[in-house]
């Protein structure tokens, strides 16, 4: 089994108080409020981007994902609109006063993610070292996912890459492991999520979408995650699922994602937290 080395940074004895990490926008991620960020797998185009962004807001939701370089596990799948996917979800974004979260494949990919609030570093990448490296150079928020048979030891040491390399801004997310399941799309591992919130300082959410694999489980695994202990969700949410070009049958539809953000209120009030909420104020006409 890998140890994590004593005295490591990842480790909650460096900060046993925890840490918050703040996106630009003051959303507070690893504090008292449970951060839910949602959107659509990818950003399909401007009509898609910004109706999903305003289901979103509507639900009060303050962060806004979508992603634009895509890592799919077929060449043939849509791969993503790269940096105009970039542009349009940072225009739904900042026009509803939300912050944005997109995935990073590539460090040349950087200079198209200025402006993104929070990094994504995928499953398929976590121990990408060469984009870890890259990534701990900067003073910005990464949103690290656990890799589908990564252990927790060894989801905890590609987040040392980042903290060890300078960057103390992390955020681990929990999106499913493979297992004998077939059920479901993965097996999300709750466990891993009590887990590293003991083990370390960093905040951890949950991806209940890439986990499940289907919608009518999602609302389920995000109030386990709640009441787990869970610092946030990133959650899939379409405004028509299925005309979806990836992940469509995991997508909560928005009434879903509004009864989602009502229903968590409860949960998170019996474990001494509360729900952070955007002002409500933020459709947009167009
Ligand atoms: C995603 O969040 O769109 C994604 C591709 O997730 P994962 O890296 O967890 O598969
Ligand atoms: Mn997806």
């Amino acid at each position: 089994m890998q140890q994590i080395p004593t005295g490591s940074l990842v480790l909650r004895e460096a900060r046993p108080g925890g840490t918050v990490v703040e996106l630009p926008g003051c959303v507070e991620v690893g504090g008292r409020a449970f951060v839910v960020m949602a959107g659509p797998c990818a950003v399909e185009n401007a009509a898609q981007i910004e109706e999903a962004a305003d289901a979103v807001a509507a639900a009060g939701c303050p962060v806004l994902r979508g992603g634009a370089f895509k890592p799919r596990t077929s060449p043939y799948s849509f791969q993503g609109l790269g940096e105009q996917g970039v542009r349009l979800l940072l225009a739904a974004a900042s026009r509803r006063g939300l912050a944005a979260v997109t995935e990073v494949m590539d460090p040349a990919e950087l200079p198209a993610l200025e402006g993104v609030a929070l990094l994504q570093v995928g499953a398929r990448n976590m121990q990408n070292f060469a984009l870890l490296k890259a990534l701990s150079r900067l003073q910005r928020p990464v949103l690290l996912k656990r890799a589908a048979s990564a252990t927790v030891e060894e989801w905890l040491l590609a987040a040392e890459y980042l903290l060890a390399g300078g960057n103390a801004q992390v955020i681990l997310c929990e999106r499913g492991i493979r297992t004998f399941e077939t059920a479901t799309r993965n097996t999300l591992d709750l466990s891993a999520v009590v887990l590293a919130k003991q083990r370390t300082h960093l905040p951890v959410i949950v991806d209940p979408s890439h986990a499940a694999g289907r919608r009518d489980l999602v609302a389920g695994l995000s109030l386990a995650a709640a009441a787990a202990g869970a610092d946030g969700l990133l959650v899939e949410v379409h405004p028509r699922p299925a005309e979806a070009l990836c992940d469509g049958s995991q997508a909560l539809l928005p009434p879903d994602l509004r009864e989602l953000m009502r229903r968590l209120l409860p949960v998170l009030h019996g474990v001494g937290r509360e729900l952070w909420r955007a002002p409500a104020q933020r459709m947009v006409a167009r």
